[in-house]
């Protein structure tokens, strides 16, 4: 983003933009304002001492006006830029004391009769300095303050004593070219400075858009797209989390159920695959609402669900999975491709009780539930079948 011969352009910012750099910067900006309020006020209570020298029948006006108004002011503004104020409040206190200041200084000059005060008055020059580089306060703002001074400067100009008419062009070749040359550079120095913040704001947001994204896929990946259940990745990383949490006691005396729905291929081939999927949808909806939201309920693959109950004594895990199956057959979806008299989706459930605290464990887990839920299906389906004991303390019931 180049203009000007080659300089940098300002990036226009949008209000909010605009609002947050002013608050980004604020912190920074005031060390360094009270640093050169402090620096810029030691060298002009010092200057009462070139005053003495050149201006020696203005000494008395002039330690009046230094010390008794300026001194008096720029204190009052170090007490401000202390203060938790909008930094361009600040900056705009600054300039102006900087201007009174300025004025401050004139009217000493103009009072004296001293030859040296033509000389002495090109020391104006560093009234435009401090307004701009001083200060470096935003661009528009040092513009203003520069035509302020330069007003102030070239109005009191005319009132120094021994002036003539070309001391007027002398002073302005010194003080126009720095003039133009402090905006400038104050220029540049905002543009530089918006350019960082902009180029740290798209950072920022580039950075939150990524970790947005990456939180969608991760949880894509744990996710089945058809029943928006964890899938078998999900189900990995629910036990993982478990077995770091709270719960990993829990674990050693769960509950694991697979639940299958009952002659799902002939389902399918009666009724359409697109069917089927609205089948499948609607059954994990259903066991999803029956069981408490913080239990865990899985898409195992196909048309298997895995279901994850921590510390639950056997009786209860029957119960529950026998809720579970009641539930789907009370949705009553109607399956008129098989000869079992029901006519309707069924599930059949086995139960494996014991520790899922690691994944050997959980694997034979896994195995004693699937041979339950074989069980089920070789006693006629639609209902659950609780697994021998796997652990410790654990009784069997079928
Ligand atoms: P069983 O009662 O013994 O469990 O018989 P089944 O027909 O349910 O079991 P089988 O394993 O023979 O068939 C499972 C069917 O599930 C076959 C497959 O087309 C279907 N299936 C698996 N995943 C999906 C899916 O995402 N959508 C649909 N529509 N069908 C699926
Ligand atoms: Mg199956
Ligand atoms: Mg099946």
């Amino acid at each position: 983003m180049k203009n000007w011969f080659g300089l940098d352009a300002r990036p226009t910012l949008s209000p909010e933009q605009a609002a947050a750099f002013d608050r980004y910067r604020n912190p920074v900006r005031t060390q360094v304002l009270i640093a050169n309020v402090v620096i810029i006020g030691l060298f002009y209570m010092s200057y009462a001492v070139v005053d003495a020298l050149l201006l020696s029948d203005v000494t008395e006006l002039s330690l009046l006006l230094r010390f008794g108004v300026v001194l008096p002011l720029a204190l009052v503004l170090l007490a401000f830029l202390h203060q938790d104020r909008p930094i361009r409040h600040k900056e705009y206190a600054a300039i102006g004391v900087s201007i009174i200041g300025n004025i401050a200084w004139c009217v000493i000059l103009i009072h004296s009769n001293s030859e040296a005060a033509l000389h002495y008055y090109y020391a104006a020059v560093i009234f435009q300095m401090v307004v701009t580089i001083g200060a470096r306060p935003p661009f528009v703002t040092a513009l203003a303050a520069s035509l302020v001074t330069f007003v102030v400067n070239y109005s009191c100009i005319w009132f120094l004593h021994g002036f003539y008419t070309s001391f007027l062009v002398f002073h302005m070749t010194v003080y126009v070219p720095a003039m133009m040359l402090t905006l400038i550079a104050c220029h540049q120095l905002e543009a530089e400075r918006l350019i960082a913040f902009v180029q740290m704001h798209e950072n920022e947001m580039l950075k939150r858009e990524l970790k947005r994204r990456n939180g969608e896929l991760e949880q894509l990946s744990v996710t089945d797209p058809l029943t928006g259940l964890p899938n078998r990745r999900g189900t990995s990383v629910s036990i993982a989390s478990m077995r770091a949490g709270a719960e990993a006691d829990d674990l050693d005396r769960c509950a694991l159920l697979l639940i299958d729905i009952d002659h799902f291929k002939s389902y399918n081939d009666g009724y359409g695959h697109a069917a089927g999927d609205d089948c499948l949808v609607r059954v994990a909806e259903t066991m999803r609402a029956e069981l408490d939201g913080h239990l865990h309920l899985g898409r195992h693959g196909g048309e298997e669900f895995l279901a994850i109950l921590p510390a639950i004594e056997p009786g209860h895990a029957r119960y529950i999975a026998e809720r579970l199956r009641a539930a789907v057959f009370n949705l009553a979806i109607p399956h008129d491709h098989i000869r079992d008299g029901r006519g309707r989706v069924t599930v059949s459930i086995g139960i494996a009780c014991g520790s899922a605290t690691d994944d050997k464990a959980l694997g034979e887990l896994v195995e004693a539930a699937d041979r339950a839920l074989y069980s089920v299906k070789a006693g006629g389906r639609n209902g659950t079948w609780m697994a021998e004991p796997m652990a410790k303390g654990v009784t069997a019931a079928a």
